[in-house]
């Protein structure tokens, strides 16, 4: 299981690392970001969609009201955001399991939220405060389950 971490000192760093990241990413794929509010999850996430050929950068928002959004250009990426799930029942009318039989990359923030284990490879991301604009951000690749 392959893992790295870095230090990013600008939102403008972080959307760049994402786009390291989405170059390397290709469907089906799972990326689980956890982290605080505030730590840069959206701003990485913009990044990744934006080298996807997915949407552009400005378009790439926080799904706290909706939940999911889905963009779809040169590849198929769902963008999830949990802060706002209830309980279970509340997940369940995502249907996010449903996403799982897809050609597609979905994001998903807030993953220590996600109550389910995916067949997918996934990345887990997780992101902290490390001062000021400063992030630290670790990068786990986990296989797929078998
Ligand atoms: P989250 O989705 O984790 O709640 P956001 O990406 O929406 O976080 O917000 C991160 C905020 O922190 C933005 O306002 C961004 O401009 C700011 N910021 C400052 N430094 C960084 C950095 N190094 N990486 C990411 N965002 C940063
Ligand atoms: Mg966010």
């Amino acid at each position: 299981m392959a893992e790295a971490s870095f230090t990013t000192h600008s939102s403008e760093e972080t959307i760049a690392r994402g786009r390291d990241i989405g170059a390397r990413s290709k469907p089906p794929l799972l990326i689980l970001l956890s982290g605080d509010l505030g730590a840069g999850k959206t701003t990485l996430t913009k990044g990744i969609v934006s080298s996807l050929g997915a949407a552009r950068e400005e378009d790439v928002t926080s799904p706290t009201f909706t939940l999911v959004h889905k963009y779809s250009g040169a590849n198929l990426v769902y963008h999830v955001d949990l802060y706002r799930i209830g309980g279970f029942r509340d997940f369940e009318t995502l249907g996010i399991e449903d996403l799982f039989s897809e050609n597609a990359i979905v994001i998903v923030e807030w993953a220590e939220k996600l109550p389910l284990r995916s067949p997918w490879p996934a990345l887990l991301i997780h992101l902290e405060h490390a001062g000021d604009d400063a992030r630290r951000i670790t990068v786990e690749e986990v296989p797929a389950a078998r």
